[in-house]
């Protein structure tokens, strides 16, 4: 390998970088064969596989399976592709993936390595795929419906259009599906399902909306929260339907009774939803277009609905429709934006999926849409900082406290998400640590991820976990142990908590994750009305146009209750596509 570069650096002086390359002694850059090498990514080994000849990698082959599904799988073939076209293992990381992407790219440079190879050289030399792009095709293509967006809203409308024999396509514009979604970890608000009746839960769609409204400080649509909760259990029925069934049911702050609907194996309802959309999707035969980003929606002369611009990755598009589904999500990863409503918000870490930057509002915005509530912006009281993993309500709903550096409990847990935000910030550092025992883990599969990803603190007794978290033993103990007390009496003198009191923190070894608040949910968004229809700013529909999820506003008001963003999507998700459906019909 010396006597290469000696070689390359003395042809440097003689020609350029792209004569070099064919100028390479073929024959020194690798060993031949197939060779392995693994990296530890988010929450499992990632494993890469590369084949090569005398010249050239020629194959590449991972398993990024173990990651979440979807962005795993994902990052897996995008980086294959990229590591091939480029013949280095130093590509780019996939947005929204980056530390399953760096174990890929650190496995594949040993594997490299083992394969003999430079990888100094391979970058020196790396083909350069930009130069050789050809110029994008415009391509006109004619359909009923543009669902604009892969999220939970966007695949819930997939699959009813789909249903409804419709001709349609849904864009996507980063290579995977799923949105904010995945990133739902808690459950979906339904009232008056077969599966509370089932479990013995009194509960009635008119004590959902109440929440629901007293949670958003009253700012929300009322019209929008009644149909919401008059929807929910029908859509929970729909889910069961299509094989997404949320049976197990609990508590989750700012509800009157247990609410929330959840998978079975307590995994993340994001995650779930998302893999069984997908699959009902592939099995109904329709194709995601990713990498396809809308751009533009199109009106006629009388100002309805006629197209949408969009560019995909081989060509430009131009779809000629009568209707439009927005599905884009909020704007909780675009900084520039939030921060244009929020100036307070500036430098706040962000739960959210890099898709998740307003573009479906600027999009209406520019056909006059109406915006509602567009400052309403959520925090997640329970976000790991380094990673901005959210940590779910469900730790602290099944019996977790939140402690503060002194190791004194500092307020309800289970308040809405602004209040413990709030009160976590009013701490010294304005960080905290959830803190939960054995027993919960075993109880809530969530948990694993959390460990898996390194983000948990473990030690065998109180007092060995105060020393790590740096807190006074004697203070964390005195804690912990008046928790207990409140848990046996179920009564919490301190701050008159009421709910996830079922189990005290006695199992070690007892587990601590520092959080601190994140941008979570961007309330406000397009007007829409119990149709889904978009309002313009004269209080008027926009021929042709709906809207779903989180690019809508009027739903949440000024604060989301947990469960109603998943809530949301589906129920709205569903009206959006039954009226895009009617409104093609005429
Ligand atoms: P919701 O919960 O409302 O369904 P999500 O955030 O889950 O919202 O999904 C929104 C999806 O829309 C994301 O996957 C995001 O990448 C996608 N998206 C956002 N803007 C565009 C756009 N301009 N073109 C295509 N897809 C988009």
């Amino acid at each position: 390998m010396k006597r290469l570069i000696s070689l390359v650096v003395a042809l440097m002086m003689f020609c350029g970088a792209s004569a070099l390359s064919e100028a390479l002694p073929a024959e020194t850059l690798f060993t031949p064969g197939t060779y392995e090498a693994e990296a530890q990514g988010l929450l499992s080994s990632v494993k890469v596989q590369i084949t090569v000849s005398e010249d050239e990698i020629t194959d590449v082959s991972i398993d990024a399976t173990g990651e979440t599904p979807t962005l795993g799988g994902a990052a897996a073939e995008m980086l294959a592709g990229a590591i091939l076209n480029a013949q280095t293992p130093n590509v780019d990381s996939m947005s929204g993936a980056t530390v399953t992407s760096k174990a890929i790219i650190a496995a594949a440079t040993e594997a490299l390595e083992a394969a003999g190879a430079d990888i100094a050289v391979l970058d020196e030399f790396r083909r350069d795929t930009d130069g050789a792009e050809t110029p994008k095709e415009d391509k006109t293509v004619d359909t009923e419906i543009v669902i604009i967006g892969a999220g939970g809203a966007g695949m819930t409308a997939a699959i009813m259009a789909k249903q409804a024999g419709k001709d349609f396509v849904i864009l996507e514009k980063m290579p995977y599906v799923g949105g904010n979604t995945t990133k739902a970890t808690g459950g979906m608000n339904a009232s008056e399902t077969h599966y509370q009746k089932e479990q013995g839960i009194e509960d009635s769609s008119a004590l959902f909306a109440a929440d629901t409204m007293k949670g958003g400080h009253a700012l929300n649509d009322p019209k929008l929260v009644a149909m919401l909760a008059d929807s929910s259990s029908d859509a929970i029925d729909w889910l069961d339907t299509i094989g997404a069934d949320l049976p197990k049911i609990s508590f989750s702050g700012g509800a009157s009774v247990n609410r929330i609907h959840a998978p079975a194996d307590g995994s993340g309802v994001g995650n779930y939803l998302v893999d069984r959309f997908s699959a009902k999707l592939a099995e109904l035969g329709v194709e995601v277009m990713l990498n396809t980003k809308a751009t533009e929606l199109l009106v006629d002369g009388e100002g309805k609905i006629c197209g949408v611009k969009a560019e995909g990755p081989d060509a430009n598009y131009t779809f000629n429709c009568k209707a439009v589904i927005l599905a884009t999500g909020g704007f909780g990863a675009n900084e520039d934006m939030y921060t244009q409503f929020r100036p307070d918000l500036k430098g706040t870490v962000t739960t959210n999926a890099p898709g998740a930057t307003g573009d479906g509002i600027v999009m209406a915005q520019a056909l006059g849409a109406d915006l509602v509530d567009i400052e309403q912006i959520q925090l997640h009281p329970t976000v790991e900082q380094s990673t901005s993993m959210l940590i779910t309500e469900s730790v602290r709903g099944d019996g977790a406290i939140l402690v503060n550096q002194k190791g004194e409990r500092f307020t309800n847990e289970l308040l809405t998400r602004d209040a413990v935000s709030a009160a976590e910030l009013a701490q010294e550092g304005q960080y905290a640590y959830i803190l939960f025992d054995q027993n919960l883990r075993d109880h809530l599969k969530a948990i694993e991820k959390y460990v898996k990803a390194e983000l948990t603190v473990q030690a065998d007794t109180i007092e060995g976990l105060a020393e790590q978290l740096g807190i006074d033993p004697a203070v964390l103990a005195k804690t912990l142990a008046d928790w207990n007390e409140i848990v046996k009496n179920q009564r919490d003198t301190q701050f008159g908590r009421t709910t996830g009191m079922n189990a005290d923190l006695t199992t070690p070894p007892y587990y601590a994750i520092k959080i601190a608040p994140g941008i979570h949910h961007t309330m406000g968004g397009v007007k829409i009305d119990t149709a889904a229809q978009v309002i313009n700013t004269e209080g008027k529909p926009i021929p042709g146009l709906f809207a779903a999820g989180e690019v809508t506003g009027g739903v949440h008001g000024g604060n989301r209750l947990g469960g109603n963003a998943v809530a949301d999507i589906v129920i709205f998700g569903r009206i959006a596509a039954e009226s895009a459906i009617e409104y093609v019909g005429k």
